[in-house]
């Protein structure tokens, strides 16, 4: 068994450390109150060469895999600076298009995604279905001209929705009393965020990060074969292949700000005198500190495993879940214990360690709840009923 990285994935996950020379922490949280998407930075990452980092080199990309991205955002984390777009863009979509999509969609959309000149959001979650995605409306046969569809309905939630140039839908092309299994009937379709029919409204969130997010209304959008991503109703398929690179996307962020704020927390105990003596001498707060550590470094194993696999096209449901539910349990614990050190002035703006708080935080929730992901450990690794 073999844990070392090669010298290139080493270059990949310390790249955050020269970013933040041009593009730091304060330049990020500045984005994030201003609601303003951090385009400088994404765009010298893309110069770089690392948003196309999964994506074949003859479109455009480096034709690395999940671990580099994992990495990536990772070592982006460890500065402070999630480049959250790489979720659903670089990761998800960008794949997504790669493995499914027409040769004409991958010119059409990947050089350009790769060079920062586009980007994409995905829209799932519709709010009368929440967790259960099987229960999404939307996409119906046209009733001018057979070979086409229009789309009809609202997602919620949607980040970057306003700002991103595509965006992948997960439609229900044949309603669920028509399907043999609850899966049947998914088409993915891929929209000009500016087409005809959309409209999209911001949700006030109590998150501070640069990409909003937004109801996005569908009122009779064109939709034809050139938009269709895969084949009509497999759509479930494809859209399952995106989901464990979330998770562990996800997982890369939660374990690297943890171990961001557990820097941070170090620097500020070491220093700070209370008592006569630095607080980091003090063992209430340097054991959860150490927990914390710990918890980070498993969850960030398991983590580079899920990926690992991912990349060698073998299953990895089990272990990405376990990562997504370890990286966010690890990474709130570390932020809290590292917001103990800091006291009064861990809730300040200017040492800003309570701002870490709800973006971990939101992990243990979104894009899948902790409970739906021990539901999936439980039952499918364990053979537990299912509960639902
Ligand atoms: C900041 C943010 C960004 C987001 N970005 C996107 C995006 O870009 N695209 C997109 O499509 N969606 C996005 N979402 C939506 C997100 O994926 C959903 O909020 C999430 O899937 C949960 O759905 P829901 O909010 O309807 O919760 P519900 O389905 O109403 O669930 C509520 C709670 O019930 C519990 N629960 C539900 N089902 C079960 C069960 N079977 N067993 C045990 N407990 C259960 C869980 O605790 C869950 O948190 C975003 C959400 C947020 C907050």
């Amino acid at each position: 068994m073999d844990f070392a990285i090669s010298d290139e994935q080493r270059m990949i996950y310390e790249y955050g450390k020269s970013l933040v020379k041009k593009f730091d922490r304060k330049y990020w949280v500045e984005k994030a109150r201003q609601h303003a998407f951090p385009a400088e930075m994404y765009q010298q990452a893309a110069d770089d060469g690392f948003v196309g980092l999964m994506v074949a080199e003859e479109y455009g990309g480096a034709g690395l895999g999940m671990l580099e991205m994992a990495l990536l955002q990772e070592g982006l984390s460890n500065e402070g600076i999630p480049l959250l777009s790489l979720i659903v863009g670089a990761t998800m979509s960008m794949s997504l298009i790669s493995g499914h999509g027409t040769e004409e969609q991958k010119q059409q959309y990947l050089p350009g995604a790769c060079k920062g000149e586009n980007r994409f959001c995905f829209a799932v979650t519709e709010a009368d279905a929440g967790t259960n995605t099987t229960n999404i409306t939307s996409l119906t046969r046209s009733t001018k001209d057979k070979g086409r569809y229009t789309l009809n309905g609202r997602k919620t939630f949607i980040t970057d929705a306003e700002c991103a140039e595509y965006m992948l839908v997960v439609t229900r092309s044949t309603p669920l009393k028509d399907v043999q299994s609850k899966t049947d009937g998914f088409t993915i379709v891929m929209i000009d965020t500016k087409a005809k029919g959309i409209e999209v409204h911001p949700i006030d969130i109590s998150i501070e990060v640069p990409e909003d997010k937004y109801m996005v209304f569908f009122d009779d959008v064109d939709i034809g074969p050139e938009n269709i991503i895969g084949e009509v109703d497999q759509g479930f398929k494809i859209l399952f292949e995106s989901l464990n690179p979330e998770r562990i996307i996800i997982s890369a962020v939660c374990t690297g700000l943890g171990r961001y704020a557990l820097g941070r927390a170090v620097e500020y105990a070491n220093d700070r005198v209370v008592f006569d003596r630095p607080i980091g001498a003090y063992q209430a707060l340097q054991h959860p500190l150490a927990k914390a550590k710990t918890d980070i470094e498993l969850a960030s194993l398991m983590m580079r495993k899920a990926a690992w696999l991912f990349d060698r096209g073998e299953a990895c449901g089990t272990e990405s879940n376990m990562a997504k539910y370890a990286s966010s349990e690890a990474g709130i614990y570390a932020v809290d214990s590292a917001l103990q050190c800091f006291g009064g002035n861990g809730f300040t703006k200017e040492y800003g360690i309570f701002d870490l708080y709800p973006i971990v935080r939101l992990f243990r929730t979104a894009p899948l709840n902790s409970e739906m992901v021990l539901n999936y450990i439980a039952e499918r690794e364990m053979g537990l009923p299912r509960s639902y």
